[in-house]
């Protein structure tokens, strides 16, 4: 390798950054990666809680790249179903998939976020900079200038090519936005109403899970939703997604006699076992959320936007940080198909992936309403037990939620189309029969094979 070669220079050491810097460098590039915040291997997360993301096939076979996934799989609870509280404090248990091998992975962010660092930094040919976040992009001269945050000075650093993987409120982004109207760059923002709030359920004296452990927990009330993922360490992380507005909405639920007396009502079992819930709401800050998309990803072949950067979700699918790793994949195959080639890699790499982030961005809005609405709703529930049915009967049947989550074979795009058809056929049906047991279940598959998957 040419010493004096400029790097590659990626900006954002989060779990899109940390992944692609370590797979560029495996691959024998000089990469220079640099990070706004202190390493997280040393301070650990922030306000020492632990945050946990689902992690699914996608991200797996991504985080393969790096031989990572294994290891990401040690750190990781598998959770088998939801399990749905409703306000008499009864609970229903319902599987993700039919098939007893398909789940999902609860997994500290801090924690793989962590790895991913250490994978990164096994390469010698790779430098990571903390502590320097990054001002802006010239994109047409190919430098980015950073502040070092451990002096104040600002620098500019040259690069081969730039790669943005600053998250949601991305500064390289911001720089395709400064460009002048003939980069003709599209970007659009659209907020739900809703925003969230992290709290905490803490293990028992023992260190063991208060709650069932392999499962993500759901508290669905129309308007407001809790789910709470396991944590390791015999805890779970809780985030209320509630509308900012309205009677019980973040901005009114300023008294703490309120929210208990809120939380009593409609979340008994979740109250009781959150003796901190006052301290955790009222000094967590309250997240938005929203979908970020924006279009083209480069502008003239020297940078690219990645993650979410180039497209923030909601978290509604729990694909966010899989369908940012599963960038990595693809532009991965790109290389192996165009060379170090950059200009041909960045224009393959978008044309090919933005359909599908595109389509999990809509899928996660379409979830949000069902986690909130449907999954107490008689119509889906019935369409769901028909769906575990067929999973169960039929290797080769799987609902929309399993395309997504379980099929990395399918596109998100794929996987939208068939799954939003299916599901629009199933419902048709469980709208019509309370019966679901004397539905014929072969011939059932064969119709849906033959009209939706011909
Ligand atoms: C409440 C919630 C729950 C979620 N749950 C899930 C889930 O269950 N499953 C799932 O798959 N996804 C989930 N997500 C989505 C997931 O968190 C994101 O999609 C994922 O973190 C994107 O990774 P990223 O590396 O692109 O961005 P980020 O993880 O945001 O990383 C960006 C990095 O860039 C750094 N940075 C930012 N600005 C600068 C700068 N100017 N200079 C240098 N560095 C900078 C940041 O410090 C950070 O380290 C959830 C999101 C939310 C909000």
């Amino acid at each position: 390798m040419d010493k004096n070669a400029k790097p590659i220079v990626v900006i954002g050491a989060g779990l899109c950054g940390s992944l692609l810097a370590a797979r560029l460098a495996k691959r024998g590039q000089k990469v220079l990666l640099f990070e706004r915040r202190t390493d997280i291997r040393l301070t650990g997360e922030e306000g020492g809680r632990s945050i946990n993301l689902a992690l699914s096939i996608r991200g797996l076979n991504s985080l393969n790249l790096v031989g990572a996934d294994q290891e990401a799989l040690k750190m990781a609870i598998p959770m088998q179903a939801r399990m749905i509280h409703f306000k008499d404090g009864s609970t229903r248990w319902s599987p993700y998939s039919g098939r007893e091998g398909d789940y999902i992975n609860s997994i500290s962010r801090g924690g793989l976020n962590a790895l991913l660092l250490d994978k990164a930094e096994q390469n010698k040919n790779l430098e990571i900079r903390f502590n320097t976040p990054c001002l802006s992009v010239d994109i047409e001269a190919n430098t980015a200038t950073f502040r070092d945050n451990r002096n104040g000075k600002t620098f500019v650093q040259e690069a081969s090519v730039i790669i943005g993987t600053d998250g949601a409120g991305s500064a390289v982004r911001r720089s395709y936005l400064a460009r002048s109207s003939s980069s003709l760059f599209n970007y659009s923002q659209h907020f739900l109403e809703h925003g969230y709030k992290e709290l905490h359920i803490y293990p028992n004296d023992d260190g063991s899970h208060k709650i069932k452990k392999n499962c993500l927990h759901i508290w669905p009330r129309g308007n407001y939703m809790v789910i709470a993922l396991p944590n390791l360490d015999g805890s779970f992380t809780v985030t209320c997604f509630f509308p900012y507005k309205g009677a019980n909405g973040f901005e009114e639920l300023t008294e703490p006699s309120q929210l208990f007396s809120f939380f009593k009502e409609e979340f008994p079992d979740a109250f009781q076992l959150m003796p901190n819930l006052i301290s955790d709401f009222y000094n967590n800050p309250t997240g938005s959320l929203g979908t970020i998309k924006c279009y083209p990803w480069t502008t003239n072949g020297n940078s690219l936007l990645m993650g979410d950067a180039a497209h923030a979700i909601v978290p509604f699918y729990g694909q966010g940080m899989n369908c940012s790793f599963e960038d990595v994949l693809v532009f991965d195959q790109m290389i192996d198909e165009y060379g170090l080639d950059w200009a041909t890699v960045f224009s393959a790499y978008q044309n090919e992936r933005k359909k599908d982030t595109d389509a999990i961005a809509d899928l996660a809005i379409d979830n949000f309403y069902e986690m909130r609405d449907h999954v107490a709703n008689e119509h889906f529930i019935r369409k769901r037990n028909l769906e575990m049915k067929l999973e169960k009967q039929f290797d080769d049947y799987y609902s929309k939620y399993s395309l997504v989550t379980f099929r990395p074979d399918l596109s998100y795009h794929e996987a939208m189309v068939k799954g939003r058809a299916q599901d629009e056929y199933l419902m048709k049906i469980c709208k019509q029969t309370k019966e679901i047991e004397n539905i014929d279940l072969i011939e059932l598959n064969r119709d849906i094979k033959q009209k939706i998957w011909r």
